[in-house]
């Protein structure tokens, strides 16, 4: 191992992330910093965990449970764990009922599995009843929309950022409700996010920057069995990637600090790099959403080692899980 990781108190600058952490708010830790010796490398090893769907069907509980500990298992185990989304099955069209099963699912296996620090990221399934008719809610509940999750995150906002190991880490909010149909969602950051995320690649200056997103910001899977329409044209939904990505690919080459960008989302694995940042899509936990293999897609993991020269290595990692009939 190249390094040794230290759960020392805390430096380093937590922005928006105040009580942000599942992990590490209840492991009463703020960051982590790296201890490095003369003359090696500094790097965090992040294992990123994206799309669980987790419910009561298909064994999902056991399946998530199996991949922690896959995840705690290797040699050189990672320092913290990113969820990227989609934690539970749903609850965009779940009532209240279905809803509080599935978290309290969620909340009884990270006690139970994980002993690593978590940072979560927002999915547009994490987000309750935006979907009024399906999920018989009004709106004026006190968890409606993106409330609960936040609670079962422990955060006020739905996107936050830390500092660790000479690494600025951006958890993006991608979902917004859509324009044309209060009912649904596009993938795209409000103005108030964008800002936010404007200041903070600003004040990162020179530290390299991971942003994980749930939706893809550019993804090569979003083109996956699109077949041409009646015109010739290949058109993606704005709810598959983001909407506003001509905006961000101009932000970034503004401030020249992103290198990585994690999504989830599609259930599919794919990397592009575009103007010096490297996108990647990186698969699902549930694969097919616990019936087996997303088309090419098996059920797994990413881990991704940020090195303190701004370079990164990811390796997706299958953990063996086998469709379950019920
Ligand atoms: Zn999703």
């Amino acid at each position: 191992m190249e390094h040794t990781i230290s759960r020392r108190g805390l430096i380093g600058s937590v922005a928006g992330l105040s009580a942000g952490v599942v992990g590490a708010s209840m492991l009463g830790e703020s960051t982590l910093a790296a201890v490095t010796a003369p003359g090696r490398r500094a790097s965090l090893r992040i294992a990123h965990l994206t799309d669980l769907h987790i419910q009561p069907e298909r064994a999902a509980a056991e399946g998530v449970a199996a991949c922690l500990r896959h995840v705690q298992a290797h040699a050189s185990k990672p320092d913290l764990i990113i969820t990227g989304g989609d934690t539970i099955m749903d609850s965009f069209e779940a009532d209240e009922a279905r809803t509080t099963t599935q978290w309290d699912l969620w909340s009884r296996v990270i006690r139970a599995e994980c002993s690593l620090p978590v940072l979560s990221v927002v999915g547009n399934h994490d987000i309750w009843g935006w979907n009024k008719g399906k999920s018989r809610t009004r709106g004026s509940e006190a968890r409606w929309g993106k409330k609960w999750v936040c609670e079962q995150f422990a955060r006020d906002k739905t996107y936050a950022s830390t500092e660790r190991a000479g690494w600025r880490i951006i958890l993006l909010d991608s979902t917004q409700v859509d324009k044309d149909d209060a009912n649904g969602y596009d993938a795209f950051l409000d103005e108030e996010q964008f800002n936010w995320l404007d200041g903070e690649l600003k004040s990162a200056g020179n530290t390299p920057v991971l942003i994980v997103s749930h939706i893809p910001i550019l993804s090569v899977t979003v083109f996956h069995g699109i077949k041409p329409d009646n015109k010739g044209d290949l058109k993606v939904s704005g709810g598959l990637m983001h909407t506003d990505f001509e905006r961000l690919r101009a932000l970034f080459a503004k401030h020249r600090n992103v290198k990585l960008c994690l999504s989830g989302h599609m259930h599919l694995l794919d990397r592009c790099e575009l103007d010096g940042v490297t996108y990647i899509c990186g698969g699902a936990v549930s694969g097919g959403w616990w019936k087996g293999n997303h088309k090419t897609c098996q059920p797994g993991y990413g881990v991704t080692e940020l090195r303190d020269d701004g370079t990164f290595t990811y390796e997706y990692l299958p953990y063996g899980w086998v469709a379950r009939e019920k």
